[in-house]
């Protein structure tokens, strides 16, 4: 994307070029939605792309989330959690997001459904797999997908609709597209086993470096934050902390 564009001149040209990728991907202009990554970006910024229509946004932490989905109520805009999920901040998350991206552990469905018979509700979620396989990297082992899948899926108020991934941060496309094609291939290989009330039609994956390579290999969900709304003040080590116990 161009510099010197602006918020709403980047977020029209990558609406068209995803379209256009989706399509040549060999499918419909609207299969591939794009989230809006606003985590560290004010209300008053994302007041551009919601003015353009623009519903579907994503947050990487709960205590963010719970400002901003307040001051943006009467908006009519979605948005998805993406960050790692600690389980005192499950009650609120619950509350503020219409579908989490991230669980990756079976303690986590576990508070995630203990909390929603409380409220009789239910919630629609997507299984984080580790495709990268480093260490720094939340997600469930690829080995251990299936397993996951198969244990979430008895829960009774949770509703899988598919899978996420964060890709290598790298800048060689050899070391990213294996990434996406592992996703693809374990959500192909979920969805032959007909595993009942588990739905594999989301794959949620791609970001500002990267979104074009994971539409190819079938990306449903891009998830894009920089590429709209500019560089973040703070480094992503923030979000992806080093220390998994926090
Ligand atoms: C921040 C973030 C993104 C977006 O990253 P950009 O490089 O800004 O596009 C996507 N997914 C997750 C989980 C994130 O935390």
């Amino acid at each position: 994307m161009e510099n010197n564009m602006n918020i709403e001149e980047r977020y029209m040209a990558m609406k068209s070029e995803i379209s256009a990728l989706a399509v040549k991907s060999g499918r419909s202009p609207e299969a591939v939605q794009l989230m809006l990554v606003s985590k560290t970006v004010p209300v008053e910024r994302m007041l551009k792309t919601i003015e353009l229509g623009h519903k579907l946004y994503g947050e990487n932490k709960v205590q963010e989330l719970s400002e901003k989905a307040p001051a943006l109520a009467d908006k009519n805009i979605d948005f998805h959690f993406i960050g790692h999920l600690q389980s005192n901040k499950v009650k609120r998350c619950l509350e503020l997001a219409s579908m989490i991206h991230s669980v990756d552990r079976m303690s986590l469905a576990l508070e995630l459904n203990q909390q929603l018979l409380k409220t009789h509700s239910t919630m629609d979620i997507l299984i984080q797999v580790n495709t990268s396989q480093e260490e720094s990297k939340f997600g469930v082992h690829p080995d251990e997908a299936l397993h996951l899948v198969e244990s979430v899926a008895k829960l009774s108020q949770l509703h899988i609709k598919g899978l996420m991934t964060l890709a290598k941060f790298s800048s060689n496309e050899d070391e990213v597209r294996p990434c996406f094609q592992l996703l693809k291939r374990l959500s192909d290989e979920l969805k032959a086993k007909n595993i009942p009330g588990v739905e594999m039609r989301e794959l949620s994956m791609g970001m500002s470096s990267d979104y074009r390579i994971a539409i190819e290999e079938g990306a449903t969900i891009v998830r894009v934050g920089t590429a709209i709304f500019g560089k973040r003040d703070t480094p992503d080590s923030y979000y992806w902390p080093e220390d998994k116990s926090i």
